[in-house]
């Protein structure tokens, strides 16, 4: 099987109808640069930041993260590197600040929250990533946005950073897409009103579904609950290409669901056009895009919205699909 894979390798991810997908990595060091472009991946989707920050003592300084950002972008360039600012909180613990702790870590100081309320922390990140993508394809994403609030303060310490960069001569990205993760339910019901701010979405399918279902999957007693194929889930990234497709702007899925195979039809049939995953699972999903008639399960996805649980879509893809069992 994995030899029949490889053949899969140096071919472009498009739909048995012409349809293109990027079909991209998720990474979260430097060194998984080797693994994405062995993966035969398109690019990386996710470029999860925060573990440059966590288990250090003293947080990376401007030189060290904007070598590691280099790094990645010099990699797979001149594939699309999508670099996620800082998100840590919830789960993931940052001993460097030393942050009181929360009864409530996943609805608390987190992600975007805690960059914005620690500017000079993000501030440097900021400036590590302009200096990093100086003459380069640079896509920025800002994780947990919640409100316009949060994107508009972002976006504003990155154009200051930007101007304090430009006055010191470093050469600006040849091309900078600044967007947003939608993992908070609010920035997905309300993705009309940020679709003309960023220039695209990535959707957070394990954080979405955790906060649609109210269940988190780590505790075992109400995993079970953990649905990202549920159609309030669905409908919420259904809403979310919709508002895209109205401001032409792109979105993807960088969850676990985008390396699942019974996902794919689903989400290129949302209208998800980029789909990120761990590297392992590039070639699979490739060669099932290849069999799909994405114009066809454009049609076919609406009716999976008005289904009434997982179990149920689980079941309607299953039998459209029986090759992705
Ligand atoms: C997500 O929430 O789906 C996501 C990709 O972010 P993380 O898993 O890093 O929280
Ligand atoms: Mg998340």
């Amino acid at each position: 099987a994995h030899e029949g894979l490889l053949e899969w390798r140096e071919r472009p991810s498009v739909s048995a109808d012409g349809v293109p997908l990027e079909l991209a990595a998720n990474i979260g060091h430097p060194g998984d640069a080797d693994a994405v472009l062995a993966s035969g991946a398109d690019g990386v989707g996710l470029y999860r930041t925060e573990f440059l920050f966590m288990g250090e003592a003293q947080l990376p300084d401007e030189a060290q993260q904007m070598a590691a950002y280099r790094a990645v972008l010099d990699a797979l360039a001149p594939r699309p590197v999508v670099i996620r600012t800082l998100d840590v909180g919830g789960d993931k613990a940052l001993p460097a600040l030393n942050l009181p702790a929360e009864e409530n870590p996943f609805l608390g100081y987190r992600a975007i929250r805690l960059c914005l309320g620690e500017p000079e922390l993000f501030r440097t990140q900021l400036r590590a990533l302009l200096r990093a993508g100086a003459e380069r394809h640079l896509r920025v994403m800002f994780p947990m946005i919640a409100t316009l609030g949060e994107l508009r303060a972002a976006r504003a310490l990155l154009r200051e950073e930007q101007a304090h960069l430009r006055a010191e001569g470093v050469p600006p990205p040849s091309a900078l897409e600044v967007g947003m993760m939608v993992e908070v339910p609010a920035a997905a019901v309300m993705a009309h009103q940020f679709a003309p701010e960023v220039d695209f979405f990535s959707v957070g399918t394990n954080d979405l579904t955790g906060y649609v279902m109210a269940a988190d999957r780590g505790n075992p007693r109400v995993a079970a609950l953990h649905q990202p194929l549920h159609p309030a889930v669905l409908t919420l990234i259904r809403t979310v290409t919709r508002a895209a497709e109205a401001h032409g702007k792109w979105v993807g899925v960088c969850g676990e669901l985008a390396g699942e195979p019974l996902a794919l039809p689903v989400l290129a049939g949302l209208g998800v056009t980029e789909l990120s995953m761990s590297a392992p699972r590039v070639l699979t999903a490739r060669a099932h895009l290849a069999r799909l008639n994405v114009r066809d399960a454009r049609a076919w996805a609406e009716s999976l919205l008005v289904l009434d649980s997982a179990e149920a879509v689980e079941a309607a893809v299953r039998a459209r699909h029986p090759e992705l069992a």
